[in-house]
């Protein structure tokens, strides 16, 4: 990541480039940094540059006789999220320039900025910056070190902790990233074991041994037909200071084919994300531990691979989760819900005051929501607000649907407790409703199925490209707000 820092100032030499944010086409503010900062420029060129372009214009200015660089870089703040989708662009367009030192203005666009103005614009260059090329030869062009944000204010906590946050954020990016062929549950668990354990965060790995004895039949079930077993990957952040217990589940399918109920090779293709929950769950508690927050948190991430072998379970089976319920299968595709089902059985054992799960759950999510919002079900009233009000302000946004009553009998089933398998109508309901058939109903619960926003989109600019390691931001800020 790049350094970045604040400073009371701007540098008008040859090693620095001067950003200032103006608003679209609006050459009145340009014109108003010259005068500002008694830079020496042919206004008129200015005028004509800003008029064609418009959208980015680097600018050569004299000051006190020394020779600088400025980008006018324009701003719509008509449009929602416009800071980090600015701030994103931004950061991309000075990848490769020269400069030693980068100095970024929010005047003249922003003439009343406060703290948070500054935090939204850092996330926007650090979700913008973020690159997943490991596996290039040739790599991109080289950033520049070190941002300084120009402001009156003191950013120096903001800035470590959003640095720390995206330290979790990026976590959680590299694992939904990272090929399936190189991040199976092992190697999944060996990552969040390598990332995550400190002086108030173990991490213990239950391998397919482990899974056997306790009995976590439905992780097993799916988990079995793959060369990868599975693991069940338990994290426990235990600050001194804690006022709650959370436990948060996280769907770690590492590769989705379908199982016998097979996809097709274009639905295959963005399998590798289907674990993309228990990466943001682990890049959560990262986020809250290394800056502290006040919350006992449990993450359990049921890792497995859902593949075809002689010993895949099938439609028809009738499988047994870990406190004895037992499940028909109606497509072995559905295979989120049953891992989900017997890690919400092990999260009622720690009487947590909540339990929330993200996962990747069903093509119904996506469909009805799209790529920029989670599909979230509760009956819980203080989390649905929490929660609501944490995307608007991180724009990682949910959207709440109803957990209907009467739809749960569309999961009967004369052979067994409950099916995997609803009607193709109200698919993500009846998927959430399965999952609240595990849940112990005296704890407050949440389902979040984040099948849309997980996945790289070209929605907004800095999910272009890369899977987005959607949910951290959004826990983190709803922990952060100290209401639950
Ligand atoms: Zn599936």
């Amino acid at each position: 990541m790049i350094n970045y820092s604040s400073s009371e100032l701007n540098v008008f030499d040859k090693k620095s480039l001067n950003i200032f944010l103006f608003n679209k086409k609006n050459l009145n503010e340009p014109e108003e940094v010259l005068t500002k900062f008694e830079l020496e420029a042919d206004k008129e060129i200015l005028g004509e540059m800003i008029s064609d372009d418009g959208e980015a214009v680097l600018f050569p200015v004299k000051s006190g006789g020394n020779s600088s660089t400025l980008l006018f870089f324009s701003v719509d703040q008509s449009k929602q999220n416009e800071l980090r989708n600015t701030a994103s662009k931004l950061i991309k367009s000075v990848r490769g320039k020269k400069f030693e030192n980068i100095y970024l203005n929010v005047f003249p666009a922003l003439k009343n900025p406060s703290v948070s103005t500054f935090r939204e614009l850092l996330e926007g260059m650090m979700l913008g910056e973020y690159k997943f090329d490991k596996y290039k030869s040739s790599k991109d062009e080289e950033k520049p070190k070190k941002l300084n944000l120009v402001s009156s204010f003191d950013l120096e906590n903001v800035i470590s902790e959003t640095t720390l946050l995206f330290n979790g954020v990026n976590l959680s990016r590299d694992l939904s990233n990272e090929p399936a062929n190189v991040l199976t549950p092992e190697t999944f668990a060996s990552e969040v074991k390598n990332n995550l354990e400190n002086e108030y965060t173990s991490v213990e790995v239950f391998d397919e041994k482990m899974l056997e004895e306790k009995n976590f039949g439905l992780i097993l079930a799916v988990g079995n037909a793959s060369a990868n077993p599975p693991r069940l990957i338990k994290i426990h952040y235990k600050p001194e200071n804690a006022i709650k217990k959370i436990v948060l589940v996280g769907k770690g399918v590492t590769y989705d084919s379908g199982g016998l109920s097979i996809k097709t090779t274009p639905g295959m293709f963005e399998m590798k994300a289907d674990m993309a929950g228990a990466g943001s769950v682990a890049g959560a508690i990262y986020a809250a531990s290394k800056n502290k927050l006040p919350y006992e948190i449990i993450g359990l991430l049921p890792a497995v691979e859902n593949m075809l072998a002689g010993n895949s379970y099938k439609p028809g089976d009738v499988l047994t989760g870990y406190k004895g319920k037992t499940v028909e299968i109606g497509d072995t595709d559905a295979e989120g819900r049953l891992i989900l089902a017997d890690a919400l059985e092990y999260a009622n054992e720690f009487k947590p005051d909540y339990i929330i799960d993200l996962a990747t759950l069903t093509g119904a999510a996506f469909i009805s929501l799209g790529f920029l919002y989670s599909a979230m079900f509760t009956d819980n009233e203080l989390l649905a607000d929490t929660f609501d009000s944490a995307g608007k302000s991180t724009y990682e946004l949910v959207w709440q649907q109803p957990l209907t009553k009467e739809y749960k009998s569309l999961l009967d089933t004369k052979m067994a407790d409950i099916a995997n398998l609803g009607p193709r109508h109200s698919g993500a309901i009846t998927a959430a409703l399965f999952l609240q058939h595990f849940v112990d109903e005296k704890i407050p619960w949440m389902h979040l199925d984040i099948a849309g926003p997980s996945i790289k989109n070209d929605i907004l600019d800095y999910n272009k490209n890369y899977n987005t390691g959607y949910g951290v931001r959004l826990i983190y800020k709803a922990l952060k707000s100290g209401k639950l």
